[in-house]
């Protein structure tokens, strides 16, 4: 098993961290993260479906190590990043005595990342915590950079901080229990670091398609590491989104932010509008002779094998447009894309040409 266990190392310049990844080991590793950081006492927050699928058992090996542990459990689903959530979670740290030598362990999907990132970087100023995701969204993307946070009700993501982990932990094992539609949506992010970022990792993807998506263990460790091994180092040079760097990570997402917010957040998954806002601005690419179309039917073609969905739903183009320039991410109502150039690179584009924009979201 040790052959199996990768780790991807995450350097920036006040906390560097590892990345562990294999498949069963987590609680094994947890409790060898835990006494590293010298915790005697962990707090695991989770939601109420991956406690008994795999959080108990992390906290039965923490305290098999010697840890006090004290378990605290949310709802799952995205109205948990609350500040009244956080609130409870603040109140409950206090009761269970933890104080700075505690370690917050966040197990679960990304909801519970951010939240417990959150709770930990703001309870008596900051306290340890270490990230056990166990969706593939949450392995691939949320548990790596820092970024962790809550919602208001009129803006996602909107209060948070940067709070790096003293370690991530990404158990492929975990993922035999998520449901397809939750595992697609992952997919999708994967798909983007192979379009923004690595071309031969995205014909390794086209490859393997079948083998990634019957979840085999070997081929899943592959695709966790190298995604980790690419936000990581985009983190690395940009870990507080200043240079522009880290805005690559944002290919598609114009796009998606705008299916969300005009189909309420409920029709689709984000990694599901993902895909689909991946293909409008690899049209518009194309529109403005950027890319060739084949570009955009391979990513169209992956994404289908990994049971995605491709097409655009029925929206007005302008609305899409106008929730674009209300997108937290636009600067001044000005519309900036990332759009590929070739695979594995992308490019920040200002000042692209409306009328391109609208015929990209048909
Ligand atoms: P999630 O945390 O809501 O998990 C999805 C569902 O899967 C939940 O119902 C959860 O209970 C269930 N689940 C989790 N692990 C499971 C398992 N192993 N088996 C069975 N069920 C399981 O959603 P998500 O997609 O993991 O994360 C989405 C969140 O991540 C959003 O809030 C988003 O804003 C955030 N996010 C953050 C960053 C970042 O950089 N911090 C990046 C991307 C996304």
């Amino acid at each position: 098993m040790a052959d199996d266990l990768l780790q991807v190392d995450v350097e920036l310049p006040r906390q560097s961290y590892a990345i562990h990844i294999g498949t069963a080991i987590l609680d094994r590793l947890v409790a060898i993260s835990a006494s590293q950081a010298g915790a005697q006492h962990a707090v695991l927050v989770t939601d109420s479906t991956v406690k008994s699928l795999h959080a108990d058992s992390v906290a039965d090996s923490l305290r098999e190590a010697g840890l006090r542990v004290d378990v605290l459990v949310i709802e799952p689903g995205e109205s948990s990043k609350s500040l009244g959530v956080a609130g409870q979670l603040w109140e409950d740290l206090l009761a269970t005595g933890a104080d700075r030598t505690s370690l917050v362990v966040a197990v679960g999907g990304g909801v519970v990342g951010d939240l417990a990132g959150f709770v930990a970087a703001t309870y008596a100023r900051g306290i340890q915590f270490l990230q056990v995701p166990t969706t593939l969204l949450a392995q691939v993307d949320s548990s790596v950079g820092g970024k962790v946070g809550i919602n208001l009700p009129a803006a996602k993501n909107m209060v948070g901080a940067f709070w790096q982990p003293v370690g991530v932990i990404c158990d492929t094992q975990t993922l035999s229990s998520l449901p397809d539609r939750q595992f697609s949506a992952g997919l999708a992010e994967v798909v983007k670091y192979g379009v923004i970022l690595d071309e031969s990792f995205f014909a390794e993807l086209e490859d393997n398609a079948d083998a990634i998506w019957s979840r085999e263990a070997a081929i899943l460790r592959r695709v966790v590491a190298r995604c980790c091994e690419l936000k990581a180092d985009v983190v690395g040079q940009d870990e507080r989104e200043i240079s522009g760097l880290r805005a690559v990570l944002n290919y598609g997402h114009t796009f998606c932010h705008a299916i969300e917010s005009l189909t309420g957040y409920d029709q689709f998954l984000h990694g599901e509008a993902v895909s689909i806002g991946m293909l409008c601005a690899s049209r518009l690419a194309v529109s403005m002779g950027r890319i060739d179309s084949a570009l955009t039917d391979r990513q169209q073609q992956l994404l289908t094998r990994f049971h995605l969905p491709v097409a655009m739903p029925s929206l007005d183009p302008d609305q899409m447009i106008e929730a674009m320039q209300h997108d937290k991410k636009s600067q001044h109502g000005r519309l900036r894309f990332v759009l590929p150039c070739q695979l594995g690179r992308v490019e920040l584009v200002e000042d692209v040409d409306l009328d391109l924009v609208r015929q990209s979201c048909r």
